[in-house]
């Protein structure tokens, strides 16, 4: 998709009564969402937990929608996981988050959803597309092997919106986060991203006075993470001022070393100690900064730094999710 396809940045409010459905409410995501949406005053706000609404169910889904015809929604309903688990399990990741997409937005499509976003990852970018990534790198080159199928699937739903805009003339759009961070994370040491996995390894470390912690890989490759309160304030600042086909980035601008975030992490946590690297386990990408230019643009930029997103990360987790 060429730049002239980029759509156009023109505001038009949310309504603030209407039914606004967060698929995925319970997730690192979909709760920051949530949260975001409460705090502007959204009065009917709609959530179901996967025990009480099975997305992969097409008939369930569908009746969901026909029940409660919300006028907005934010797709945030996904299967995810770091790199350990997207390289184990990549038929799951695929197959659970098409059946996730497409009954979700063939419901809504049914329904009458007026405003639609598609929540992607970073991961639907060439391996190696220029720095920082632009939005018109998609589907440039090849994808990193290990989440390809992941990504495949995030690009089916670019696609899905592109094509209901095209027929239908539904002005849904996509937008694709960076690295996420923050409050309600999986802090699981095998399917989690590399933050809460840090965060659990070091503070453990911390707390037991172990003499050094191993994390994955070499260390070298560069990340950016944006933390997903800011994330939740991005997608309501692109529901309400964005309208066009192409898919917008969401990030900071800036990243850095696995190794210069693990020492952070480290700092925060107050672990002293030393750390080793494990290089049998994969590197993935070398590098994925988004290019947040357009975003820039049309007036919303990150504003919590990695170093006091990850204090107040780390605070929850003591809180929240340590002994879980
Ligand atoms: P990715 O951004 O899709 O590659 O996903 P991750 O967040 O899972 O991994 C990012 C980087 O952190 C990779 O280079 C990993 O090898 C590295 N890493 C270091 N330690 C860990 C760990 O304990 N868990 C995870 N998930 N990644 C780690």
């Amino acid at each position: 998709m060429s730049s002239a396809d980029a759509g156009s940045w023109s505001a038009s409010p949310l309504d603030r009564d209407a039914p606004t459905y967060v698929a995925g409410h319970r997730g690192l995501v979909g709760s920051a969402v949530w949260r975001r949406l409460e705090g502007e005053g959204f009065q009917q706000l709609l959530g179901r937990t996967s025990a009480e609404l099975d997305l992969t169910d097409r008939t369930a889904t569908f009746d969901f929608f026909a029940e409660t015809r919300p006028r907005y929604v934010v797709l945030a309903a996904a299967k995810v996981g770091g790199i350990w688990a997207n390289n184990t399990y990549p038929a799951d990741f695929l197959s659970v988050n098409l059946q996730i997409q497409v009954n979700v937005m063939d419901a809504a499509l049914e329904a009458g959803v007026e405003r639609l976003l598609f929540l992607g990852s970073s991961c639907i970018y060439p391996k190696f597309a220029d720095q920082p990534i632009h939005e018109d790198s998609l589907l440039t080159g090849h994808l990193e092997e290990t989440n390809d199928a992941y990504a495949i699937a995030k690009i089916a739903g670019i696609m899905q919106v592109q094509a209901t805009r095209r027929q239908h003339g539904k002005p849904w759009i996509s937008a694709m986060p960076t690295n996420l961070y923050g409050p309600g994370d999986n802090f699981s040491s095998d399917t989690s991203h590399v933050l809460p996995a840090l965060i659990r390894r070091y503070d453990a470390a911390a707390a037991a006075g172990d003499e050094s912690v191993v994390n994955w890989g070499s260390g070298t490759p560069r990340r950016e993470f944006l933390h997903v309160d800011d994330m939740a304030a991005a997608c309501l600042h692109l529901m309400e001022h964005y309208d066009g086909p192409q898919q917008v980035n969401v990030g900071t601008g800036s990243d850095l070393q696995i190794k210069e975030v693990a020492q952070i992490v480290a700092d925060v946590v107050g672990f002293e100690g030393r750390t080793d690297w494990d290089t049998s386990k994969p590197d993935g990408t070398p590098r994925k900064l988004l290019d947040v230019s357009r975003l820039a643009a049309a007036g919303w930029t990150a504003g919590i730094g990695l170093r006091e997103g990850l204090e107040q990360t780390v605070a929850w987790y003591r809180e929240h999710a340590r002994d879980a």
